[in-house]
């Protein structure tokens, strides 16, 4: 199995020195260069297996020969073993034919454990016998970096930098990132918002100095591996509600659009998706996009959705390369369009990406009205950004197809938003409730790509 970039310029790569080096050299994003499927009969198995067995099904095809299958199933054990629930991924009913997919049990309360605690595994691993060491540099818009820090601290060939915008996550959020007291993790709260961050981290890989001097590796959603250990939780919920015999929907609150695109990789793979269903906050751009209106950049405006406060979609490049056909040429040309405000999407690859998707987006007082009515109605009690998925959903569902929507986040991680729309208060989980206690550690640093270069060569262990 060999990964390409979206950009048609860099080499090809194994499974592990695309995991390793996130980003290609050409500034474009690794895909595998062909996906593999599942027949119906596997998938048709899935039922009533453990998530780490499906998850080994699923993923074992993109690793190729990088690890060995007892190795890659010890991998999988111990990504999942921290966290809060048996199911690892429950489903549970919202209302007649519509689901949520909780995928808040992790070690920080949000979907990205999923994609992260298998990562912190799977780089431990290869480096350990490969005897190598990386820096790890990742941006976050909160949620990214509580769960890269969990899953790498205290490692011992890694050291973790996570650039937030400052004042811009919630409490939980940072305090997640700046509590914990390994001296291989170092929280940066940056000026600037996420699509800052998100820039100052390009611009750190498209320097060759830095990137090989520090040997950086990413950990964004950029890197496959994560948008690979999504896609298994697509398979766990659709086959609980009768795949692949019918056919199910699912509807995803998205800003970088990674977790969305594991979607239509699964669906890629075999699984009978009947739509895929994007959920944004008012900083729209892909709902507009979608709509046939374009990429074109606005200023990011905050929400009570901090996680999908995003103007630049860094995995709707890989859509784009599929819906223009794979031509790297022409993902690079739209790509340097969009460093100059946007671009427009040929009527061609318009046609491919509606084909896939949908889209749908709410408001700030959409998002509370909600929260407030899903509590009412079902006693659930919603992260805003699950609320954004929730209210999309049901203006798009249609009877006779299950629609999943994917719940992103714990409510106790946005408990300031939540209690405005609903009065209640969500609590933290026992296992973390001191996290209020802990002092933190943080260093402010500016929107300066030397300043931020030269801050983190001097604070690696050698
Ligand atoms: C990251 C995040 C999102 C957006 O996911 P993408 O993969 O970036 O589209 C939505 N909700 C929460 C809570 C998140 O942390």
């Amino acid at each position: 199995m060999k990964y390409i970039s979206t950009r048609g310029k860099a080499p090809a790569l194994s499974f592990e020195d695309a995991m390793l080096s996130g980003l290609a050299r050409d500034g474009g994003l690794y895909v595998p260069e062909v996906i593999p499927t599942l027949d119906h009969a596997t998938i048709a198995a899935m039922e009533g297996q453990s998530y780490e067995e499906i998850a080994f099904t699923v993923m074992r095809p993109f690793v190729g020969d990088t690890f060995s299958d007892d190795d890659f199933k010890a991998i999988i054990a111990k990504a999942y073993a921290g966290f809060g629930h048996d199911a690892r991924a429950p489903l549970v009913q919202l209302d007649q034919g519509h689901f949520l997919l909780e995928l808040f049990h992790g070690p920080t309360l949000a979907f990205k454990d999923f994609a992260m605690q298998l990562i912190g595994q799977l780089f431990q691993t290869a480096l350990s016998r490969r005897n190598e060491r990386v820096t790890i540099v990742g941006a976050t818009s909160g949620d990214t970096g509580s769960a890269a820090i969990e899953a790498f601290r205290g490692l011992d060939n890694v050291d973790v930098f996570i650039l937030y915008p400052h004042g811009r996550i919630s409490e939980v959020q940072r305090r997640q990132m700046t509590t914990p007291t390994e001296d291989n993790v170092h929280a940066l709260a940056m000026d600037g918002d996420f699509d800052a961050c998100q820039a100052r981290l390009k611009d750190m890989f498209n320097d060759f100095d830095f990137r090989d001097g520090v040997r950086l590796a990413g950990v964004n959603s950029i890197n496959w591996a994560r948008v690979l250990a999504q896609v298994v939780y697509y398979f766990s919920s659709a086959v609980s509600l009768g795949a692949p015999h019918r056919k199910i929907s699912f509807t995803v609150p998205t800003g970088n659009f990674g977790d969305i695109f594991a979607g239509y990789i699964a669906k890629q793979m075999g699984l009978p998706i009947d739509r895929l269903v994007v959920a944004t906050n008012q900083n729209d751009i892909l709902d507009r996009c979608l709509k046939g209106k374009g990429y074109h950049k606005g200023d990011t405006v905050p929400s009570i959705s901090p996680s999908m406060d995003i103007q630049v979609s860094s995995n709707f490049e890989r859509a784009l390369f599929d819906a223009y056909d794979r031509d790297g040429a022409a993902v690079a040309q739209l790509m340097d369009e969009l460093k100059a405000g946007g671009f427009d999407v040929s009527q061609g690859a318009m046609q491919v990406l509606q084909s896939h998707y949908d889209s749908g987006r709410a408001s700030e007082e959409d998002t509370r009205a909600t929260i407030k009515a899903a509590l009412a109605s079902t006693g659930e009690l919603l992260c805003p950004h699950s609320a954004i998925g929730v209210k999309v959903a049901e203006e798009q569902r249609v009877t006779g197809t299950p629609m999943i929507t994917l719940a992103t986040a714990h409510p106790a991680k946005f408990p300031a938003a939540v209690e405005a729309a609903s009065d209640v208060h969500p609590p933290l989980p026992p296992r973390m409730d001191d996290l209020y206690d802990r002092s933190e550690r943080v260093t402010r640093v500016p929107d300066n790509l030397d300043a931020l270069m030269d801050h983190i060569r001097k604070n690696i262990r050698s």
